[in-house]
């Protein structure tokens, strides 16, 4: 019966003029392969795996979706794209909220929905984890073993596209990126062939991935290096429109060498909230400490409204940020970087703020979220000496801020107005930094808006030589560049 309902429905799509003869002709050879795991639209697996994103304005209508078990599957599946001439996209946990990253129209959406593997090695210090996990899965999972991983801040967030892109954690300023602690990666690449990727075995593509995004190869499996936890100060902690002042001078405190930043124990989540609307701002940032001690986050905890931070354990804190869900909401983030700083924090909050109440005072359910993220100079220390990254930045340039400015919005009709007041307002602040010494080129790949380019900000403008070498090593032809154009490439 099931089977007769795929015929029913590739026929339907084969039927419809508005699709696309390749991506029609790369379902059916997909389907007569696999059967069911490649399903249509009107069914009820296509409908689920089609509205698995965290923000509205990133669904789109592929032609059919396949839904791979393993690696193998992966592995038929990209030569028959490949001769078929098939478009397609790879959706780990559908995070990134550039549209066509992680979703298509008129191509096959494959999903790693079925790669949830978490096996542990028997001295716990090696964690092989599937890149259809989000980082709650992990985390919970790995606490029984006194262990944890660089993952997400985020419960909800996807583990792959996350390692791929770099990955901001509340452990970096001592472990670096998360893509640090990835000491193997297990890749499908170009040519259908699945490969090992680790320090000894392909070990260019091994820099690569870490930062290159979905430039190479599709990853289906990551072996990560864990470390030790106890435990932990951290949680939530919020500030109302009359207290606020607070969340971002102690912020702009922290930010100051010496005012915590460059303790690589500490870690901040910080969201400074904006309501055009009512012209008011709140905040919610989740503190942390690595160890039971709350002195570092002071300033924060003796300002705020409310304030949930206790001594804990690791997993618990990830839990409490489950509140990220996805949810009925269209959202677009920007990033921009710049020197941390005192005065690079009050910039962020007045210029945006200021420029947010004039502009976007009109329109109906926007909510505009400053996550103005310190990273600590101990985090690149930490990255190099893991044995660096395509990101490579430069530690002596000091600590930065990671700006990702994050959109909120209810209406379609209002996509095009929130996307260019985003790009005015982060090229004005990028421009007062830099006239006021404060500019960074650094573009963070998962925090970026469609159109960004991250590549050639990193290794301060070297990296992006190297990573296209490479990427014309291991696949020829680029398929992952034309055929899975999605997300952020290298280009030529
Ligand atoms: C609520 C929220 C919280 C966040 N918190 C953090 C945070 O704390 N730290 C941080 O660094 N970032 C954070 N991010 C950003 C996040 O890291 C990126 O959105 C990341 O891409 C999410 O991974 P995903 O698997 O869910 O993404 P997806 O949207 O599924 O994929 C992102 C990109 O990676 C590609 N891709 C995914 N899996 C693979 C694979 N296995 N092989 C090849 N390509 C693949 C996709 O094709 C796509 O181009 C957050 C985002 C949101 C929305």
């Amino acid at each position: 019966m099931r089977f007769f309902w795929q015929l029913f429905f590739a026929a339907l799509v084969a039927a419809s003029p508005a699709l696309d003869q390749s991506s029609v002709n790369g379902c059916k050879s997909l389907a007569s392969k696999f059967q069911d795991r490649v399903v249509y639209p009107n069914s009820v697996a296509y409908a689920n795996e089609t509205a698995a994103y965290w923000a509205q304005n990133v669904i789109l209508q592929p032609s059919c979706v396949f839904i791979p078990r393993d690696s193998n599957e992966v592995a038929v599946a990209i030569p028959i794209l490949k001769a078929s001439n098939t478009k397609f996209a790879v959706r780990g946990n559908g995070h990134m909220t550039v549209k066509g990253a992680a979703s298509i129209s008129n191509g096959v959406l494959i999903v790693l929905t079925n790669f949830r593997q978490m096996t542990i090695s028997s001295d716990s210090t090696v964690a092989s984890i599937g890149p259809g996990l989000k980082w709650i899965d992990v985390c919970i999972w790995i606490q029984q073993y006194n262990r944890v991983v660089v993952g997400a801040r985020y419960a909800p967030v996807g583990v792959s596209g996350f390692l791929l892109g770099g990955g901001i954690s509340f452990l970096g300023g001592q472990y670096g990126w998360g893509a640090n602690s990835v000491i193997n990666y297990e890749v499908v690449t170009a040519e259908g062939k699945i490969i090992q990727v680790n320090k000894t075995s392909n070990s260019d593509l091994f820099w690569a991935l870490k930062g290159g995004g979905s430039n190479f190869g599709i990853v289906t499996r990551f072996d990560v290096q864990t470390h030790p936890t106890g435990q932990i100060y951290g949680g939530l902690m919020t500030w109302n429109q009359s207290t606020v002042d607070g969340a971002v001078n102690a912020l702009a405190a922290f930010a100051t060498p010496g005012g915590g930043i460059d303790d690589p124990k500490a870690a901040l989540l910080p969201n400074v909230a904006i309501d055009p609307a009512s012209k008011t701002q709140s905040a919610a940032f989740f503190g942390f400490y690595n160890d039971a001690d709350a002195t570092v986050l002071k300033n924060f905890t003796d300002t705020a409204s409310l304030n949930l931070a206790k001594v804990t354990t690791y997993a618990d804190l990830i839990a409490g940020t489950a509140a990220g869900a996805a949810g009925n909401f269209r959202a677009a983030f920007h990033c921009g970087s710049f020197k941390a700083s005192a005065q690079t924090v009050k910039l962020i909050n007045d210029t945006v703020t200021r420029d947010a109440y004039k502009n976007l005072s009109d329109l109906e359910g926007v909510t505009i979220s400053l996550s103005i993220q310190p990273l600590a100079k101990s985090w690149f220390d930490a990255s190099r000496k893991a044995g660096g990254d395509a990101i490579d930045i430069d530690p002596s340039a000091g600590s930065l801020i990671v700006l990702n400015l994050v959109v909120q919005w209810k209406n379609a009709a209002d996509d095009t107005k929130i996307a260019t007041w985003s790009d005015d307002i982060l090229a004005k602040l990028s421009e007062e930094a830099k006239k006021l010494g404060l500019g960074s080129e650094f573009i963070y790949l998962n925090d970026a808006q469609e159109g960004a380019k991250p590549f050639p900000t990193y290794g301060g403008g070297k990296s992006r030589a190297r990573l296209l070498s490479i990427r014309k090593k291991y696949d020829a032809n680029g398929v992952f560049q034309n055929l899975m154009p999605g997300g952020f490439k290298l280009g030529d």
